[in-house]
């Protein structure tokens, strides 16, 4: 999912949606915005992209005040329903609050479970309404350590943004900072201390004209009001473990992220793949949008030209996902389509991030060799992903996950290509600039291809599903 908050600026709804927008890859599912104008709460939120939810200005302007916080929906627990749509907001005896999750807690269902018994009656299928709830039950009485409270009570990756009437803004990163949070500041508001942005990606800096400040520290609360910006630490400093997936695929890649640009860490993995698995051929060619950086960074490293050998169609709406039976057995690809004359005779190197199910990479160099490809190699700049993901990026369970379940050759064989090879660990760990990969200097999550949790599963140990 992606999250985004403002403090301090007028029309704070209408810079939400724009900066949701360019979260928009963050989760396609459904968005929404919570505002405050001093006085009241407005809220409009809706299934689909931001463009179809918030794309009339009337909406925006209907969502008065100078703090506002939004909300790109991608499903990991709850169904598409509009009453799983963040952020959320709930009417406490002490006032409302509004918040905004990214992430998966892993002791949800546990901790639903004790509500329920307690008396509290739940409106969505999703994780994150178990922080309103615990947020509500606790015997503390300011909003803040109500807040602190409820955190300490869940595990799980979590990146929060809440806003309240007394406190403003409250950011937060999980006590690993598995996924992001940003800061950023819009000039020309520091009198009265506002222009303050709080969001998963720089990118949705950049749109709303946004100086980066710094990343939320893992496990740090910021409050922002017009009393500035606080820092708190209740979970002290644990090291943090980013997760490593934003960097092969998940960010877009003109953000920076912890410091390091998206797009040239992806270079410097196709590079790596390069030097590792070298291969004689005649054209790189990307798996659009997701492989071409890493596919420019292979290319440059190997010498041999990089081309669009693939091209994507953008236009891949929701209607069209299902076509008839009859359209199917054309081998329609709505996604990607073969450039032929960049392909026919030739040897093709393609670049990927990952395989999951490995049903895209089956349809792709079907199609490849279909153009008259004499050779297909398949590099891929993750290493096999061989678990499911919990806290927060939607991977299937583990019988779904190819690379579970084949050994490498069986992969190439299925895929149907000459060669395939992924990324090493040290390979990927060195272009992310951080080799010791040693227990307690690890700094990224890496558990869907190594199986190393970094935070406990506990719901999945009790076999228990939030619903
Ligand atoms: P598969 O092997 O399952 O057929 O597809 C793998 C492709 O899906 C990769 O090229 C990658 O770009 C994309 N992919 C990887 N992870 C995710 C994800 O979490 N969500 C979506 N929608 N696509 C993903
Ligand atoms: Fe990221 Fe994989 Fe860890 Fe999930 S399991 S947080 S996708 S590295
Ligand atoms: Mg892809």
């Amino acid at each position: 999912c992606g999250v985004f908050g403002v403090w301090g600026v007028p029309n704070a709804s209408a810079l939400t949606a724009l900066g949701l927008h360019s979260l928009q890859h963050r989760g396609q599912e459904a968005a929404g915005i919570i505002s405050y104008d001093n006085q009241r709460f407005h809220q409009h939120k809706g299934l689909g992209l931001v463009g179809d939810v918030f794309g009339d200005s009337r909406v925006t302007a209907a969502l008065p005040g100078s703090m506002a916080i939004g909300h790109n929906r991608y499903a990991t627990t709850g169904g598409t329903h509009v009453r799983n749509v963040q952020p959320f907001y709930a009417d406490y005896a002490f006032g409302g609050l509004g918040v905004a999750h990214n992430g998966n807690l892993t002791n949800a269902a546990t901790l639903k479970k004790a509500l329920v018994k307690r008396g509290c009656i739940f409106h969505s299928s999703t994780d994150t309404e178990v922080f309103i709830h615990l947020i509500a039950v606790s015997l503390y009485s300011t909003v803040l350590d109500r807040f602190i409270d409820a955190v300490k009570q869940v595990k799980g990756a979590y990146s929060l943004i809440t806003m309240t009437p007394d406190d403003g803004l409250i950011g937060m990163r999980d006590p690993l900072g598995v996924r992001p949070l940003v800061l950023g500041r819009i000039p020309g508001y520091e009198e009265g201390n506002g222009g303050w942005v709080l969001t998963s990606e720089t990118c949705a800096l950049d749109i709303i004209g946004a100086d980066y400040v710094r990343d939320i520290e893992p496990g740090e609360i910021v409050v922002i009001n017009e009393n500035g910006i606080r820092s708190l630490r209740p979970f002290g400093d644990q090291g943090g473990r980013f997760c490593v997936f934003e960097y092969i695929y998940f960010a877009r890649p003109d953000s920076v992220l912890e410091g390091q640009a998206v797009y040239e860490t992806r270079k410097r993995i196709g590079a790596e793949l390069a030097r590792e698995s070298a291969v004689d051929a005649d054209v790189i060619v990307p798996v659009p949008d997701s492989g071409v950086p890493s596919a420019i960074g292979y290319a440059e490293e190997s010498g041999i030209p990089f081309e669009l050998g693939i091209i994507r169609n953008h236009y891949v709406g929701r209607t069209f996902i299902e076509p008839t039976d009859q359209i199917r057995n054309l081998g329609v690809k709505m996604k990607h389509s073969a450039n032929r004359p960049v392909l026919a005779g030739k040897r093709v190197v393609l670049v990927d991030d990952s395989i999951v199910r490995g049903t895209t990479s089956r349809k792709i160099v079907d199609m490849v060799r279909a153009a008259g490809a004499t050779e297909v190699h398949m590099r891929i700049t993750s290493p096999p992903t061989r678990h499911p993901c919990f806290y927060g990026i939607d991977t299937p369970e583990e019988n779904k996950l190819m690379a579970a379940t084949h050994t490498l050759e069986q992969m190439a064989e299925a895929i149907g290509v000459d060669s395939l090879a992924f990324v090493s660990f040290d390979g990927l760990y060195r272009a992310l600039g951080h080799e010791n990969r040693a227990e307690g200097s690890r700094r990224y999550c890496d558990a869907c291809f190594t199986g190393d949790y970094p935070i406990s599963l506990v719901d999945k140990e009790g076999n228990l599903v939030v619903g």
